[in-house]
């Protein structure tokens, strides 16, 4: 577990998808973030994003990595206390040396290219994968501004012609 969560209760994946709440039984525009249930004392809120996209695949789209169970948990502020009075559910996998990967949500198409905050443009993705994704973009990033440079430089150098 990551120092910076106090957790509570684990649970299948099971016992929390069975509770997501279905918007086909709900008024439209309905926010489904108010649907809350009991989980051993702690009223959760069942509507959130990332459950619908787990529930899709509990499998990272770039590893091998499965989330095979959620922890109840809130996050730690700098001195330790829970920064917020509610809990909420994250999906973990366990890599052979038993080390826990928290699984997140990732954009297929990004949100700088247009990608929408929507449950099909969204899949499952491990942690260090999700990171590793973002440095090489960040390094993409990088790149085609050196790039952009360097062109500018050499037109300004007048060697490139056309
Ligand atoms: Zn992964």
């Amino acid at each position: 577990m990551a120092n910076n969560f106090l957790r509570k209760e684990t649970y299948t994946p099971e016992e929390i998808f069975k509770n997501l709440p279905n918007p086909a039984d709900y008024p439209k525009n309905f926010n489904l973030k108010k649907v809350k249930v009991d989980y051993d004392g702690d009223l959760m809120k069942m509507g959130s994003q990332r459950y619908y996209v787990f529930r899709k695949s509990l499998k990272c789209s770039h590893c091998e990595r499965v989330g095979i169970y959620f922890a109840k948990e809130t996050h730690l502020n700098k001195q330790g206390e829970p920064a917020n009075p509610s809990f909420h559910f994250n999906l973990y996998a366990v890599d052979p040396d038993g080390t826990e990967v928290l699984m997140t949500k990732d954009h297929v198409l990004a949100r700088s290219k247009g990608g929408a905050n929507s449950l099909k443009n969204y899949v499952t993705m491990c942690e260090p994968c999700n990171s590793y994704k973002r440095s090489m973009d960040e390094e993409k990033a990088k790149e085609l501004a050196e790039e952009r440079q360097r062109a500018g430089i050499l037109l300004k150098l007048g060697k490139v012609h056309g």
